[in-house]
């Protein structure tokens, strides 16, 4: 590991410095971004690629091999011209603009905090499948689907789960994507009406961040693939068995996947960074943490302010890192403007089916589900490989995506 050749704890340069730590969509937008505006970047992340959640669920339905739904951060460091370092922070400090790494503290003159949040664990979660967090969730569950797969029937529950203390923090829009993948993957092995498929979630009202249109066309969609649904019950946790319900309700299943709402990352959660309820870091509108100068935080590590119906995604986290980079871009010249990301505030997702897609957005003014037969499914494929292209510079970067 190189972060400093001259043996520093500092990262010390001719131009202003930044250290920027986790390599998802807001610390590599973040790192990338800042390079841009002549700011010296180190990003360190505890693996060696970005994991592309938003196309992980092929990786469990057998559409994607897993390596395709990663990029690789050297690569990517390489062509950007920053310094990329393998390894996780095990501490942060916002008084010192630090992190350590490997025992040893390193700080730069901005910290950006992009750490991403981490899953609530409800007892029992052990006995679930994932595909939030640990990226190798997605190669277990696609291993546990094609043996249940294989043995030609059965019964599969799939839902996620809210955080009362920062509902921002959730993953509805993946769940029902998965579901809805897995009723495609067994229509076309003709094995749909030998499983049982149940969505199950607390709220009475599922995905209705997305919009009260979206959320009514996603139940419409699950009540005509005959995908049973349990809304409006707490979750109690999990056994072996399936899922346990308050009240005593239970329901069964030879596999279930959970997608756990988050909250904030560990490493935050014990550092002096201000938070919210749920241990996200409290940023102004322009992403820097208040009390700390020259320490900013992005993405799902973020406590989001902004519209109630407001949820964390990777969009948004670019979003913020942009933001960032220019308000840093700003402060070390010395000039007084300040970007926002509150207008920016949105939910937009191709939410896929597996043999189609939905364009959903909503915003201040507008919510909008638009069906894409088809067509949709590659769409989203497309962005996929455009997202991967374009961080590599393979191809320019479109406004907006
Ligand atoms: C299955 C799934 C599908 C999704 N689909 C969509 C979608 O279609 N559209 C959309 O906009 N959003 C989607 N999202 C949400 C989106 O993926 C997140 O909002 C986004 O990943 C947030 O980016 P981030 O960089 O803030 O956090 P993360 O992506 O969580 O990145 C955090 C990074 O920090 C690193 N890290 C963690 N701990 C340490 C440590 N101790 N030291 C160093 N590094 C560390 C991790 O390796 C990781 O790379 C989806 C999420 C999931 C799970």
């Amino acid at each position: 590991m190189l972060l400093d050749p001259s043996g520093a704890a500092r990262l010390h340069h001719h131009m202003a410095s930044a250290l920027v730590v986790g390599g998802g969509f807001a610390g590599l937008e973040s790192a990338i971004q800042l390079r841009q505006a002549g700011i010296e970047v180190t990003l360190v992340s505890n693996r060696p690629f970005l994991f592309v959640y938003p196309t992980s669920i092929w990786v469990v339905t057998g559409e994607k091999p897993f390596p395709e739904v990663c990029l690789d951060l050297r690569d990517v460091a390489r062509r950007h011209a920053f310094q990329f370092v393998e390894w996780p922070v095990e501490e942060l400090s916002g008084a010192r603009r630090s992190a350590t790494i490997a025992g040893r503290e390193v700080s730069a003159d901005h910290l950006v905090v992009a750490l991403g949040g981490t899953p609530l664990r409800p007892k029992g979660v052990e006995h679930t499948h994932g595909i939030s967090g640990d990226p190798q969730g997605s190669l277990r569950m696609k291993a546990a689907l094609e043996a249940l797969v294989a043995r030609g029937s059965g019964r599969i529950a799939m839902g996620f789960g809210g955080n009362p203390a920062d509902p921002s923090a959730v993953r509805g829009g993946p769940a029902f994507e998965l579901m809805f993948n897995v009723d495609t993957l067994l229509r076309r092995r003709g094995l749909r009406d030998r499983f049982q498929l149940t969505f199950f979630a607390p709220m009475a009202s599922p995905g209705e961040r997305m919009g009260r249109r979206a959320a009514g066309a996603i139940r419409t969609m699950l009540g005509r693939l005959g995908i049973a649904m349990r809304f409006g019950t707490r979750i109690d946790g999990f056994d072996a068995a399936g899922v346990l319900f308050e009240g005593g309700a239970r329901l069964d299943a030879d596999l279930v996947m959970f997608l756990p709402a988050g909250e904030g990352h560990p490493v935050v959660r014990a550092s002096d960074l201000p938070r919210n309820a749920a241990g996200f870091v409290t940023v102004d509108a322009g992403c820097a943490v208040p009390g700390f100068p020259g320490v900013w935080a992005v993405g799902d590590s973020a406590a989001l302010e902004g519209p109630a119906w407001r949820a964390k995604q990777g969009h948004l986290a670019e979003v913020m890192a942009r933001v960032t980079a220019s308000n840093v871009a700003a402060a070390v010249a010395d000039r007084p403007e300040r970007a926002s990301y509150l207008p920016h505030v949105g939910i937009t997702c191709l939410l896929d089916t597996g043999n189609g897609a939905a364009y959903v957005h909503r915003d201040d003014e507008t919510e909008r589900m638009i069906p894409l037969p088809v067509v949709g499914h590659w769409m989203k494929k497309g962005w996929g490989a455009y997202f991967k292209a374009s961080k590599r510079k393979l191809v320019p970067r479109l406004p907006g995506l």
